[in-house]
């Protein structure tokens, strides 16, 4: 059972049943096949078994296999699955129309069994190094600072180092002011550019080897600063607010007035005994930021 449930999943679509039985034949004794006979019931299929990858025909009575494919790269859920097509259409421009639809591979019917496992295999191997190259992702692609992974584990080292050395640690939780108002003004992807311009301020003021400044979520930035107590802190935060305040990036308020972009934050501070729950602190930074937000942005919380 326990073997069954780490092989990878195929989904093969095809509409006669022979073809269904060949290839389950052919890759059953390394992978977990599941089989769809039409189009419309491979996209049902896919949202419940989550296939690693697909097989499909393309000449099936409803939705051909072109249309099911098409209806896949249009879905962010099911874009990434890589989908090989089986099928007897062996023209040229069949073979083209199924790689520009998104397709991975080609096979034409009749086919050599140990090729077509070769195929899958290959396709099956570039799955596996995507996500390993994911899991080890530590650095957030847009902005090239450490990501969520990275502050995690910088973090639980530091917070135990803190306890150990009864040092203080502070924690910049950081929020970009009215993002949602900027987006819509000048677009997601300028919006992009704007957060790439603010990392640099924050990685900058981060500037110890042990301080870090990390994108935690979509527009939330923290900056971590070891051995550093309250004072301190709110020292680098202000130097960062009045930064990004002074960069006068344009931005459209709600009563369609020209201000600058802002940023809010929130600063916790402590010296931890061993065993206090790191959750708790990084939960206080975020809550005094609400409080910075509640009081009309543009500033910086914290309480002694
Ligand atoms: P507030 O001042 O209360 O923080 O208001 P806000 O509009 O900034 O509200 P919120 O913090 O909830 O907004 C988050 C917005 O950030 C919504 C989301 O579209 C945007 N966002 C998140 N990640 C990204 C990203 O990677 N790029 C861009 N362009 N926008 C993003
Ligand atoms: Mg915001
Ligand atoms: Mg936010």
């Amino acid at each position: 059972m326990e073997e069954i449930n780490q092989k990878s999943k195929i989904l093969i679509v095809d509409d006669e049943k022979s073809n269904l039985m060949l290839l389950n034949r052919i890759l059953s004794a390394e992978y977990a096949i599941f089989t769809a006979k039409s189009g419309e019931e491979a996209l049902k299929r896919v949202k419940k078994d989550e296939p690693d990858l697909i097989l499909m025909d393309v000449i099936m009575p409803g939705m051909s296999g072109f249309d099911a494919l098409t209806k896949l790269k249009e879905d962010d859920e099911t874009a990434h699955i890589p989908v090989i097509i089986i099928t007897g259409l062996n023209s040229e421009g069949d073979e083209e129309k199924g790689f520009s639809l998104g397709a991975v591979d080609y096979v034409v019917k009749p086919f050599n069994h140990a090729i077509v496992r070769a195929r899958v295999k290959i396709h099956m191997q570039i799955v596996q190094q995507i996500r390993t190259i994911e899991k080890l992702g530590l650095v957030d692609s847009l902005t090239n600072m450490p990501n969520r992974r990275s502050f995690d584990s910088h973090f639980a080292l530091e917070w135990k180092r803190a306890a150990r050395e009864k040092k203080p640690i502070s924690f910049l939780m950081l929020d970009v002011d009215h993002f949602k108002n900027y987006n819509d003004t000048y677009g997601h992807p300028q919006g992009d550019v704007l957060l790439k311009t603010i990392a640099k301020i924050f990685m900058q003021a981060a500037r110890r080897p042990t301080d870090l400044a990390a994108r935690i979520g979509g527009e939330e930035f923290g900056v971590l600063l070891p051995e550093t107590a309250l004072k301190s802190a709110l020292v680098i935060a202000e130097k960062i607010r009045s930064q990004v305040e002074a960069e006068r990036i344009p931005l459209l308020s709600d009563g369609n007035q020209i201000t600058s972009v802002t940023i809010s934050i929130g600063v916790a501070s402590c010296t931890p005994l061993a065993g206090d729950p790191p959750e708790a602190f990084i939960a206080k930074a975020d809550k005094f930021l609400y409080v910075a937000k509640n009081s009309g942005r543009n500033q910086i919380h914290f309480e002694k």
